[in-house]
């Protein structure tokens, strides 16, 4: 009799259980592979070395079908050393004070970028996406990403309609002196393509116009993202507002570009975004984890997908599920 070799999920997968189905995401490769609860039994968590064995003792032919596909999707590993592998460590998040901030600006953007860049940097700021809602040049956007250049900012994203006042070309010669610039994303496009230009440049095309009121909190598999961070911010915080900050074309501070409250001008005398940043009002939502969201709890998606606490399902419900969410965990 031939010993069976015993299956392990791959060390870099993590199973999420839902209501009917369940999803392994593999957090290295940001893959998500969904699957109908009937073949949840096949999983076994080793208390010991907390690796999922995969059982297949007299399995029926769709069990062995299902774990075939898992293997050939390097899902799971086939190995008489398992005990060797180690599940990957998924409660080190790396904190950061502030992780990112969203500044717009238009035709009548009025405040100075190095105010931005010092509050920002107040609150030790790791990146900022600029999104132009006007048409804007080269010398426009070098002037104002020089502002970050003393900053805690280490990668600025640009967004933009691209017009004849830019050029690819010049794109990269700014890259050589501004490297805290990664990506650029230009809309209305022909089509919607992603180009890297070299240098650690993106160039990311869309297809579709810049709208401000359109960016925001729909739920999509395209949208949807199987990675380490993502995955333990989604455990642990509201993985669309943590530590995030949204600078309006005003100036006026807010959490995100679609909550009403206000903090305040950003150029205003006197304003500290840093004891903004730290109040019990500005972080409300910070803590509000999936695990707490009405159907989102019981969602295989739970911690691949963006939580939006702006638009709710129930308005009085600050535990509703996202509006614009159309999947139901406990019908599909
Ligand atoms: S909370 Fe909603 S509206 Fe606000 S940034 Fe997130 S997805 Fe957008
Ligand atoms: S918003 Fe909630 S219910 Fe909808 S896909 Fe995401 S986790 Fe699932």
């Amino acid at each position: 009799m031939t010993k069976e070799i015993p299956i392990i999920l791959a060390p870099c997968c993590v199973l999420i259980e839902g209501h009917n189905y369940s999803c392994i995401y593999d957090l290295q490769r940001n893959g998500i592979y969904r699957f109908s609860n009937l073949y949840r039994h096949l999983f076994c968590k080793d208390e010991i070395t907390k690796n999922w064995n995969i059982l297949v003792k007299s399995p029926t032919k769709k069990d062995k079908e299902f774990v075939d596909s898992l293997l050939s999707n390097q899902l799971c590993v086939k190995s008489e050393q398992n005990s060797f592998f180690r599940p990957i460590d998924t409660t080190s998040y790396i904190q950061r004070s502030c992780e990112n901030a969203i500044i717009d600006r238009d035709a009548k953007s009025v405040y100075s970028m190095n105010i931005v860049a010092n509050q920002l940097s107040s609150v030790a700021c790791e990146a900022v996406c600029i999104r132009y809602f006007k048409t804007v040049d080269m010398e426009s956007i070098e002037n104002e990403i020089e502002a970050f250049n003393d900053s805690t900012i280490r990668h600025i994203e640009i967004h933009c309609v691209l017009s004849e006042k830019i050029s690819i070309d010049r794109l990269r010669v700014l890259k050589k002196y501004y490297g805290r610039v990664c990506s650029f994303v230009f809309y209305s496009e022909k089509k919607s393509e992603v180009v890297t230009v070299g240098n650690n440049l993106i160039i990311v095309m869309k297809k579709y116009g810049i709208d401000k009121y359109k960016m925001c909190g729909s739920v999509s598999d395209l949208k949807m993202r199987a990675q380490t961070q993502f995955y333990i911010e989604s455990k642990n915080y509201n993985n669309c507002l943590y530590r995030k900050v949204y600078i309006d074309s005003c100036g006026i501070v807010k959490n995100c570009p679609e909550m009403t409250t206000q903090y305040g001008s950003i150029d205003e005398e006197g304003f500290q975004l840093k004891s903004i940043f730290n109040s019990a009002i500005f972080s409300k939502c910070w803590y509000i984890t999936k695990d707490k969201i009405d159907q989102c709890k019981d969602c295989e998606f739970r911690y691949a997908c963006m939580d939006c606490r702006c638009f709710l399902k129930e308005v009085d419900n600050p535990l509703s599920k996202p509006a614009k969410c159309k999947y139901n965990p406990y019908k599909s």
